[in-house]
């Protein structure tokens, strides 16, 4: 491989990066990471970090899952792709399928839709429930209604959904009809407590007040994550999806559940809905669907909708959107192998575990660090909030932010950033060691910050 400065001054000229000003690569360059081996990964200097991020929520299994780098390399050699479009499938499509609606069975979820990744599943799912309307006769039932805060990917759709400006500004005029409910966020939020409950409460006023506002019979769906994540892993009331499910019900409304990363295990539980004892309607999952090692999704879709699909022979029943990667046979393998591997290492169970230590140990840093404002999390998905001032809770500058997060760097973990939120979510099969090594590094990175 070229040397580091080649590589960087090649990537600052010609790289576009997803979520980055082009214009800071020569000043902040990013870490060109050439392995991974377990739970950690290697920079280019040859430097082992603990990956605390997890690829980008996504490595559950970590960077040597030897049965998925199999399946992947096995159908690679039979069928390394064909199209799924009307008139042709392929085995490991339908077997992935059949082990989905097995595997999501609890959660309602009877068939699915493959996906190329995350926005495309969100995409999917707000056409899909569009389109479930007009088979029903409701074809005024366009609206689409989420959580500030929220991350839906940056497909128009999706972006029109998200709850968080900096992913929205550039892009306006994005969908109309789109209704942001507030943010399930105790440690900021209009309604002056930290209560939980009562902010899940009076989040679920908020929907009822603008299902009256806008007529019922123009709402499509309700679209959030069962723990909001890019926003900063924001965890709600366990009373917040359940109410809405029961607002949902009552006025005709579908509920997407966005398990782009908590489906498959990453909060303790085998999807978020089920965390919070909800069917949703629809579910979109991608990331660790296939471990981060090929691009891929799913759309799972309860009975309700199926049925009404099913049972429309016109064309309006006809599904009139797809991805030329929907159900790729080495996407499919890679998922099957995940899904019997994460059953097999008993994944969740890790996560919520490990989750419960980490988050201990976040707590303590707190007690020991006043720049910790707020500590978040729900099995392996944590945040810490840095603020320049706790009575005030002015947040963290930037360079606070960067010292500690190469003061991890430096002790050996990696962190995420993204503004002035610490984002921890580590592969799934971290132990009780890696957990106080992240805890070490952090309280590294923190110091090196005061
Ligand atoms: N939905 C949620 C909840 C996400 O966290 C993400 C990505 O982080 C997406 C959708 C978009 O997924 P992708 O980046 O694979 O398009």
């Amino acid at each position: 491989m070229a040397d580091s400065n080649f590589l960087t001054e090649h990537n600052a000229r010609h790289v576009w990066h997803p979520m980055a000003h082009p214009a800071e690569m020569r000043a902040n360059p990013p870490t060109i990471i050439t392995g991974g081996e377990g739970a950690e990964i290697i920079d280019i200097d040859g430097k082992r970090l603990l990956d605390g991020v997890g690829g980008l929520w996504n490595v559950n299994l970590g960077y040597s899952c030897d049965a998925v780098k199999h399946a992947i390399t096995t159908q690679l050699n039979e069928l390394p792709y064909y199209s799924a479009f009307r008139g042709t499938t392929n085995g490991p499509l339908i077997e992935l399928s059949v082990a989905l609606a097995e595997f999501f069975g609890p959660d309602g979820m009877v068939r699915s839709f493959f996906t190329s990744g995350g926005s495309d599943s969100v995409e999917t799912a707000l056409r899909l429930a569009r389109q479930f309307h007009k088979i029903n006769g409701q074809p005024e039932r366009t609206k689409f209604v989420s959580l500030k805060k929220g991350y839906h990917g940056t497909h128009f759709g999706g972006a029109s959904v998200n709850g968080n400006q900096n992913f929205r500004r550039a892009y306006e005029p994005l969908l109309p009809g789109t209704i942001h409910l507030a943010a399930p966020y105790a440690y900021r939020n209009p309604f002056n407590t930290d209560d939980p409950k009562l902010i899940a409460d009076a989040i679920i006023r908020q929907f009822a007040d603008e299902i009256a506002f806008n007529g019922a019979d123009t709402i499509a769906a309700l679209i959030m994550e069962p723990v909001l994540g890019a926003g900063g892993v924001i965890v709600p009331h366990e009373s917040l999806m359940p109410g809405l499910r029961t607002l949902c019900d009552k006025n005709g409304i579908l509920l997407i559940a966005d398990e782009v990363i908590t489906a498959f295990g990453r909060t303790g539980a085998w999807s978020g809905s089920r965390l919070w004892g909800v069917q949703p309607d629809m579910m979109c999952s991608a990331k660790a669907i296939t471990n981060g090692y090929f691009p891929f999704g799913a759309v799972m879709i309860g009975s309700r909708i199926a049925d009404a699909f099913e049972a429309d022979r016109t064309a309006m029943g006809s599904i009139g959107h797809g991805y030329t990667y929907s159900g790729h046979p080495v996407g499919a393998a890679a998922a099957l192998a995940c899904l019997t591997e994460t059953i097999k290492q008993d994944l969740p169970t890790n996560a919520a575990a490990r989750g419960v230590e980490l988050l201990d140990g976040l707590n303590d840093l707190q007690a020991r660090h006043p720049i910790i404002g707020d500590v978040r999390g729900k099995g392996l998905m944590c945040a810490l909030e840095l603020v320049a001032n706790r009575d005030d809770k002015t947040p963290a500058g930037k360079d606070v932010v960067g010292k500690v997060y190469q003061g991890a760097y430096d002790a050996g973990v990696m962190i995420r950033t993204s503004g002035n939120n610490i984002i921890l979510s580590p592969t799934l099969i971290i132990s009780k060691a890696d957990v106080a090594r992240i805890l070490d590094a952090l309280d590294a990175g923190l110091k090196s910050a005061h």
